[in-house]
Parts: structure tokens; sequence; C-alpha cells
């Protein structure tokens, strides 16, 4: 990349891809497709376990879900934060699946850490260098949002904050830019996403729920991340999305979320890659 600032981030020529370890027994960035899902905002216990059983059970990877927050009005739902994190904590130890979840702050970090396996640092805070210095430092491995507002060159060099800060264990997410046309919620940008998978090292995963903000364009998107070559998807998945205290319009139902699981496998195939799976050398799930 001509120009960049960017140094340990970059692809050395013929260098593989990071693998990075969202639990004991799974890993991202060894070609396979990894699915993260689940709802948008952790919101009662009834959401919690309906969102989770739903997606393990279509085969998604590891389980998201928001407990803080970062809503543009301070008069939305902020999230139910540390409750919600025990929330899915429980349904990670009980489905055997990692868990993700976003940190806001740098001193919510250490109460993150008693619950989370992957930590998310989200669009608004891409720019955070101080919360991403401290996230580089909290061993565990880390979901970058591209800044909606982002270049390629930036987010590349936040991701740069993390690996220079000391880890290597780090999965870019593209998940839409701002741009001219704000008939979607945002422009999802695929063709950045390939053009830093080629030039980064790093794993890179696709959110095309954000990205259109519109149910019906979530599958379509995620398949085509699928084909355009990203390591993953990061779906929101909600058992009733018309009651959803957060980005419903966006939220797959979970008999939408089976179809798109049905979908990836033969689309994955045709370019000679399959859904990851959790190897059976040892027993993985909740909080490490
Ligand atoms: C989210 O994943 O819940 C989220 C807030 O996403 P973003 O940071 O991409 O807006
Ligand atoms: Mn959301």
């Amino acid at each position: 990349m001509a120009g960049s600032e960017a140094k340990k981030v970059l692809r050395k020529d013929g260098e593989h891809t990071v693998k990075v370890a969202l639990s004991p027994t799974l890993t991202i960035g060894d070609g396979s497709f990894v699915v993260i899902a689940g709802p948008c905002a952790l919101e009662n216990t009834d959401q919690v376990e309906k969102a989770s059983s739903a997606v393990k059970n279509a085969g998604a990877h590891v389980l998201r879900g928001g407990a803080f927050k970062p809503r543009t009005s301070p008069y939305s739902f902020q999230g139910l934060g540390e409750v919600g994190l025990k929330l899915l904590a429980e349904q990670g130890k009980k489905l055997r699946v990692p868990v993700i979840s976003e940190v806001m702050e740098v001193n919510q970090l250490a109460l993150m850490l008693d619950y989370v396996d992957v930590l998310q640092v989200g669009a608004r805070n891409m720019h955070n260098f101080s919360l991403l210095r401290e996230v580089a430092k909290a061993g565990r491995p880390v979901v970058l949002k591209r800044g909606f507002g982002a270049t390629l060159e930036e987010w590349l060099l936040a991701a740069e904050y993390l690996l220079d800060g000391g880890t290597d264990q780090v999965i870019l997410c593209e998940r839409g830019i701002r741009s001219f046309d704000n008939t979607l919620r945002n422009t999802l940008d695929l063709a950045g996403m390939a053009w830093v998978k080629e030039r980064s090292k790093l794993p890179v995963i696709v959110d095309p729920s954000h990205s259109t903000g519109v149910r019906s364009l979530v599958i379509p998107m995620a398949l085509a991340a699928a084909a355009a070559g990203a390591d993953g998807i990061m779906v929101e998945v909600h058992p009733t999305p018309d009651q959803a205290l957060c980005d419903g319009p966006q939220a797959l139902t979970p008999a939408m979320f089976e179809q798109l699981m049905q979908a990836l496998p033969p689309l994955l195939s045709a370019t000679g890659r399959s859904l990851a799976h959790h190897t059976l050398s040892a027993v993985s799930g909740g909080a490490r």
C-alpha cells in the first residue's frame, strides 16, 4: 500500500491470514466462514434465551448481544449493562458458544472481561485510541468495526493501534459507511472489504445488518460477503423484531436466519470454502 503508515496489519508477501482463536475450539482466519449472530441489544431473560437458542440451533458459531449501547439519542434504550452481560454469558455457557459484546469505555473493560470471550469495538469508537490501547492489553480477541466516516487507511491504522499495543488477535468488521445517498442506513463497502482482505493479514468480516438497516437486504448482502471472500459475518437476529428495543427493522427473524444458514454452505462451496465448525478437542463456551 503506497504511502501507508500501517505496518503490522499489512500482509507481507506470501503471509497467511492471522488465525484468531474465538474460543479454545473455534478459529477465524483459517479460510472457513464464521457466523456471529444475536440481538442488537440484550433486553430481558426471555428475549436473550429465545434469540440465543434460535441462532445456535440454526448453526451460529458465536453469540452476540449489546449490553452497553451507543445510541444516537440519549433517550433511547441504553442497554442492560451488567445484567445483560450475565444473561449473555449464561447462554454462552449453556449452549457452548463463545460470546461477544461491545465495550464502549475503558472503565467497562474489567467488568466485560468477566463475561465475554470476544470484545467488540464499535464504529463510533474506532477512533478512540486510548480505548484501543487498553483493549489491546486485555488478552481477548477483538472485533474492530470500521467507523462510518473512516477511510480504509484510517480503519487499518486503528487496527495498527491494537497490534502495536501487543495483540494480533484482531478481526476487522466492515459495517457500512455514510455516503451521499441516505436511502439505506449505510452504504456497504464490499469492495473496500475485499481490498482490505487482500492487503491486511487480519481476518475481515461483514455486518450486513447495520450496513443496510433493512431486513430484506440482510440475507443477500450476507451471501455477497461470503462470495466476496469475507471470513465471516455478524448478523442481528431478534425473536420478535417488531418489539425490539433497538434496530428492529434490520433484525432477521429466527426463520430468516435459518434460511440464511441453509443458503451459505452451497455458496461457500462454490468458492472451495465451508462454514466453520467447533473442533471437538476441548470443551468451550462462556467466558474463559
Ligand atoms: C452493534 O453491532 O450493535 C453496533 C452498535 O454496531 P456499529 O458500531 O457498527 O454501529
Ligand atoms: Mn444494532
